[in-house]
C-alpha cells in the first residue's frame, strides 16, 4: 500500500496530526502497534491553544460534551492527609464553570486520554482519505530521495507488509522506533524522579475524608511532598502518584497499599485498576527528524508532567507539521519549509521540559524547606504554623497553575520562514501572557465587531490582515502568491482595537494562526516575502546564521 504520509502512533499526537491532514484534505495513513486500548489514561489538561485548534477543527462541542462532569470542582488541595490537616488550596471552578481568559476564545478542558483520544480518533476517522490501523507496528523504514519504505507487521498474527509514503511522522512515544532507527540521540536529565501511578475504584472516595472534592491533593509529610492523588474521570476513578526520587525503587503492591493507607488516615475500600511505573525525564530529541521523516510529541521531548504540557507540546507540533506537510504534498511548498519544522518547534520542546522542571522543582521545594513539626500537631500554634507553610507553598504552586504563558505564549522568532520587524523580543513569562502579533507569535484573538474571534477568520491557507478603515494596497503580495499557488486570502477589518492589538496595517497569518509578517505597506518586492513564508528561500538574517 501507498500514502503521501505515513503517521506512526495513535496516540494523542500522532491522532491530532491525522485529524488536522484530514481537515487539510492530505491523505494519510496512521499505524498503531496496539489494539488501541488504553490501560491507564496519562493526560487528562487540554491546554487552552489545543482547544483553540479543536475550535478551528469544529470538535469543541465533543470536547465539552465527554463524560468528565462539568462541575466537580478543580480545586488544588494541599494536605497532611485526607483526614489529617489542611495546608492550603487553590480554588477552581467545574470545567463547565470556568470562563475563557481574555486573551483566548477557548478555555482549558479537563478531559483525561481515554476520553480525549476517542475525540481526536473519531474527528480523524471522519475523513474518508485517512486510514486508522490498529494491531500495526513499524519495524523498520529506508528512506530513499523520492520516499520512505517501511515495513509493518501485525503483533498478532506476524504477518509482515510494506507501506511507501512519500513522508512518515514518529509520533510513537517515548521509546520512539522512529527517533531510534534514525540514530537520533536525546539530551537532558533522563532521571528526574521514578515514580509509581497507581489508577484506582473508590466510588465513595469524597465521603472518606472532610476536604471536599478536588482535582489533585498535594500529600506534604515530615519529609516534604510524597504523593499526589487526582480525581481522573470526576466520579469513581482516582490516580495516586507516588512522587519518588531521582534513586531507582520499584514499589511494591505492599507500599501502594500502605500508602493510599497513609494517604487516607485509616483503611478503605478500592480495587486497584492499574499500576504504571515510569520515569520522569526532561529530554528534547537533538533533531527533529530528516528530509521525509519527522519526530513528534514524546517521541521529540519528555517533560515531567507538572503543568501539563506534554500532549498539548504535541499537538503544537503536529498542528506546525501538518500544514507544512499540505504545502509541500499538494506542490506550493519549498524545501525550507519542513526543515523550518525542527527550528520552530525543538526551541519550544526545550523551553517547555524546562517549564515543566522548573514546577516540579516548586513542588519538591517542599523537600528543601522541610515542614516544621508544629504543622502535624494540634492547636494555636499548629495553625500557625500551618497557615505559613501552606501559605508559602500556595504561592509557589501558582507559577504551575497559571501558565497560559506556556500555553499560549511561544513563538517561532527565529524561524526561517518568518520575516522579522526588527522589533526587540518581547519577555516570555508563564504567567502572565500578554498577546503580540511581533512574527513568529500566535496572532492575538481579538473579539470582531459580530462577536466571533480573529482566529475564525483564519483559514487552511495565509490570511492577510488589512486593518483599519483605509488599509494600504496589496496587489504585490497577492499577485506573488497567486502566481506561486500559495493559498492567501485578504480580509479587511475596519475595528480599531484590531489594528490597535496587531500594530500595524498589514499583517499575514500563517495556516497554523502564526504571524509570518507584518508592516504599515507592502514590500517593494513580493515575491521575496512570499517565497520566504512558503519555503521556497530564506530571509536574509538567516543566511547570515547558516553562512557565520
Ligand atoms: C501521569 C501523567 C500525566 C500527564 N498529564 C498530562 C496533561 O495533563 N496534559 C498533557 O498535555 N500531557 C500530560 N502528560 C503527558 C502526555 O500524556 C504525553 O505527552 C502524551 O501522551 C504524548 O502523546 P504521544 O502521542 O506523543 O505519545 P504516546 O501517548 O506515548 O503514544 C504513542 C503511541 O505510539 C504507539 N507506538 C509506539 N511504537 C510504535 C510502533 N513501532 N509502531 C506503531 N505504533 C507504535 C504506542 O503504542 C502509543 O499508542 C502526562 C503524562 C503522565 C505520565
Amino acid at each position: 500500500m501507498s500514502s503521501p504520509v505515513l503517521i506512526v502512533g495513535g496516540g494523542p499526537v500522532g491522532l491530532a496530526l491525522a485529524g488536522e491532514l484530514g481537515w487539510r484534505g492530505v491523505p494519510c495513513t496512521l499505524i498503531e502497534k496496539t489494539d488501541g486500548t488504553i490501560e491507564q489514561p496519562k493526560m487528562d489538561l487540554v491546554g487552552v491553544r489545543t482547544m483553540e485548534f479543536c475550535r478551528r477543527w469544529g470538535i469543541v462541542d465533543w470536547v465539552r460534551d465527554a463524560p468528565y462532569p462539568p462541575d466537580y470542582p478543580q480545586d488544588y488541595i494541599y494536605v497532611t492527609g485526607l483526614n489529617g490537616y489542611e495546608l492550603g488550596r487553590e480554588p477552581f471552578p467545574g470545567r463547565g464553570f470556568e470562563a475563557n481568559p481574555p486573551e483566548s476564545p477557548s478555555k482549558r478542558e479537563r478531559v483525561p486520554q481515554d476520553m480525549f483520544d476517542p475525540i481526536l480518533r473519531r474527528f480523524a476517522s471522519g475523513f474518508p482519505h485517512v486510514t486508522l490501523r490498529t494491531n500495526c507496528e513499524l519495524v523498520s523504514f529506508v528512506e530513499t530521495g523520492s520516499g520512505v519504505r517501511a515495513e509493518v507487521r501485525d503483533p498478532v498474527t506476524g504477518a509482515a507488509e510494506a507501506i511507501e509514503a512519500n513522508y512518515v511522522v514518529g509520533a510513537d512515544g517515548g521509546a520512539s522506533t522512529v527517533r531510534e532507527r534514525l540514530g537520533i540521540g536525546m539530551s537532558g536529565n533522563p532521571a528526574l524522579t521514578y515514580t509509581t501511578n497507581v489508577l484506582f475504584r473508590c466510588p465513595n472516595f469524597s465521603e472518606l475524608h472532610d476536604k471536599g472534592k478536588g482535582y489533585r491533593f498535594i500529600f506534604i509529610g515530615p519529609e516534604g511532598v510524597w504523593l499526589t492523588i487526582v480525581a481522573v474521570n470526576g466520579a469513581d476513578r482516582f490516580r495516586m502518584s507516588i512522587v519518588g526520587t531521582p534513586q531507582k525503587i520499584t514499589h511494591t503492591e505492599d507500599d501502594i497499599r500502605a500508602a493510599l493507607r497513609r494517604a487516607m488516615g485509616r483503611d478503605f475500600d478500592y480495587q486497584i485498576l492499574s499500576v504504571m511505573r515510569w520515569v520522569r525525564r526532561e529530554l528534547v530529541a537533538d533533531r527533529y527528524g530528516t528530509d521525509r521523516v519527522f519526530i513528534a510529541g514524546d517521541a521529540a521531548h519528555l517533560m515531567s508532567p507538572t503543568g501539563g504540557f506534554g500532549m498539548n507540546t504535541g499537538i503544537g507540533d503536529a498542528v506546525d507539521l501538518g500544514w507544512k506537510l499540505e504545502a509541500v504534498v499538494s506542490g506550493w511548498g519549498g524545501a525550507e519549509l519542513l526543515r523550518s519544522y525542527e527550528a520552530e518547534r525543538r526551541p519550544v520542546g526545550l523551553r517547555n521540559v524546562a517549564e515543566a522542571s522548573r514546577n516540579l522543582g516548586r513542588m519538591l521545594a517542599t523537600r528543601e524547606r522541610l515542614p516544621e513539626s508544629a504543622v502535624f500537631e494540634p492547636g494555636a500554634a499548629g495553625d500557625a504554623a500551618r497557615k505559613a507553610y501552606g501559605d508559602w507553598f500556595a504561592a509557589i504552586m501558582r507559577h504551575e497553575w497559571f501558565a497560559n504563558g506556556v500555553m499560549l505564549g511561544y513563538r517561532y522568532d527565529n524561524s526561517p520562514i518568518v520575516w522579522p520587524d526588527g522589533t526587540p523580543a518581547p519577555p516570555d513569562p508563564s504567567h502572565p501572557y500578554t498577546q503580540t502579533a511581533r512574527p513568529g507569535a500566535r496572532a492575538p484573538h481579538v473579539v470582531l465587531d459580530d462577536g466571533r474571534s480573529t482566529l475564525d477568520l483564519f483559514g487552511r491557507g495565509f490570511t492577510l490582515l488589512r486593518l483599519g478603515a483605509d488599509p494600504p494596497a496589496t496587489g504585490r503580495i497577492e499577485g506573488a502568491a497567486a502566481q506561486r499557488g500559495v493559498p492567501l486570502r485578504s480580509v479587511h477589518r475596519r475595528e480599531p482595537r484590531l489594528l490597535a492589538a496587531y500594530e500595524r496595517a498589514l499583517v499575514l497569518v500563517r495556516p497554523d494562526g502564526h504571524v509570518a509578517w507584518r508592516a504599515d505597506a507592502e514590500p517593494a518586492d513580493g515575491d521575496a516575502l512570499i517565497d520566504v513564508v512558503s519555503g521556497h528561500s530564506i530571509h536574509l538574517r538567516q543566511q547570515m546564521g547558516r553562512t557565520s
